[in-house]
């Protein structure tokens, strides 16, 4: 059957492979080339280990910390909260720790398939240069904190089958050329770690097309309902087919309120610079000091940081400013490559799962997006699900996954 996927993010060329791996034929169709947003800037962890989605800081000190503008992880403009208040008060209440257990026990059976899902993309596309199987350290400069971390990477590997390191200070000056001496790290070793997010994404949509996929250019504000389906006007002419997805990252809300469903999405900013000449990491590094993930990439080393609350269009430089502050008293970092500061938004829905599956009320339409700070993770596997639903078989985790990711769950979208 004849499929339209509307974004060619990671999650969007993810679920057109999975629907051609299943026998469909499929137009993927984006305004710019495969993997140029929001896929083409994040810190380019596979991230298996992911059992546990971030949750919202609930400590009344860290709360504090991120009032008063003391934190870098969590970085927020007031003027901007409150257009996110109802969707940022259903975040701080699935943060609560019974809460955010219930929804770890199900989003782990999505982390736990990614690099399963990744690796037979990867092999097609040609792309095992992109990859490297080397995990990720979260470096903590505070002895306390580090005891802290550790005790709760021994439980989370425990609870959900993962393996981790514990390295101290002297482990890691060993290991990666810093010129502060950290109180230790955690090491994840299941992480993949891609070298160029944005190529991994343009080398899995020219595998896409190898296989007989069209890409095409065209507006997703053109999508309109036709009478046996759904047509788009694309640079090659208008395309028509009985189901399309959403899949347009922290865009897709504002195409879903013109069919009546208003999304409660957070819209978390990150940045991105890199820096040609920094020493070169044999891991990423997430700076826990600041928030920010050093990763050693095609580019240099990147720096992303943490999350900010700011309006869509809007750039605020002090989270990265203050970000390379604090990584400079670990490394010298050197001037901005010429690419400068990248910006873009992880798109969050106030219970970290991403919505998967039909809008109801409109035969044929379906979506995936709202993946947070997973994206580039699980792009290929929530579109191995929403494949299998459109399909009408049942997917491959729980059924409980399933209702966890419908749009229509309670407090992520309404009918306006
Ligand atoms: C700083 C930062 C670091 C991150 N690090 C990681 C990480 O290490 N690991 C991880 O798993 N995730 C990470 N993420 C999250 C991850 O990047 C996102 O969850 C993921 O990229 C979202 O993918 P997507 O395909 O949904 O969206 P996108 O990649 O944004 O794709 C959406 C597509 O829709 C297209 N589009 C939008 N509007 C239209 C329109 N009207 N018509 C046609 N096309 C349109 C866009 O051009 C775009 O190509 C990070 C995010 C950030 C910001």
């Amino acid at each position: 059957m004849e499929m339209i996927v509307l974004g060619a993010g990671m999650v969007g060329t993810g679920t057109a492979l999975a629907l051609q791996a299943r026998g469909h034929e499929v137009t993927l169709i984006d305004r710019a080339a495969p993997g140029q947003e929001t896929s083409f800037g994040n810190a380019g962890l596979i991230q298996s280990e992911a059992a546990e989605p971030y949750a919202m800081p609930r400590h009344p000190r860290a709360l504090r910390d991120i009032a008063l503008g003391r934190s870098n992880d969590v970085h927020y403009a007031s003027r901007h909260l409150p257009g996110q208040a109802g969707a940022l008060w259903g975040y701080f209440r699935n943060s609560a720790p019974k809460r955010h257990a219930q929804i770890s026990a199900l989003y782990h059976q999505l982390t736990r398939r990614a690099t399963r899902d990744h690796a037979p993309l990867v092999e097609a596309a040609g792309a095992q240069a992109l990859i490297r199987e080397i995990g990720y350290h979260i470096g903590f400069r505070d002895p306390r904190a580090l005891a802290l971390a550790a005790r709760d990477a021994a439980r989370v590997t425990q609870d959900y089958g993962l393996d981790h390191a514990v390295y101290d200070g002297e482990d890691m000056a060993r290991r990666e050329p810093l010129s502060r001496r950290l109180a230790g790290a955690i090491h994840w070793p299941q992480t993949w770690v891609c070298s160029d997010p944005g190529a991994l994404v343009a080398a899995y949509a020219t595998a896409f097309q190898a296989r007989g996929g069209q890409v095409l250019r065209g507006n997703a504000e053109t999508l309109t309902r036709a009478p046996n389906g759904w047509t788009v006007r694309t640079e090659a002419g208008t395309v028509s087919a009985p189901h399309v997805v959403l899949a347009l990252g922290p865009w897709t809300p504002s195409l879903l309120r013109g069919f009546g469903w208003r999304v409660a999405m957070i819209g978390k900013r990150g940045y991105h610079c890199h820096y040609p000449d920094a020493p070169v990491l044999r891991r990423p590094l997430l700076d826990t000091g600041c928030g920010a993930m050093l990763v050693p990439m095609q580019g240099g080393l990147r720096l992303t940081t943490g999350a900010g609350l700011t309006a869509q269009a809007e750039h605020d430089p002090r989270q990265l400013r203050r970000a390379e502050h604090s990584v400079g008293e670990l490394m010298p970092l050197g001037a901005r490559g010429p690419a400068g500061v990248w910006a873009g938004l992880r798109p969050c829905l106030p219970d970290m799962f991403p919505a998967t599956g039909p809008v109801p009320g409109h035969a044929g339409l379906w979506v995936n997006f709202g993946h947070g700070h997973h994206g580039f993770t699980l792009g290929p596997t929530t579109g191995v699900v929403l494949a299998a639903q459109i399909d009408g078989d049942t997917p491959p985790v729980e059924a409980p996954v399933i209702a966890a990711l419908a749009l229509d769950r309670g407090g992520i979208a309404r009918r306006s």
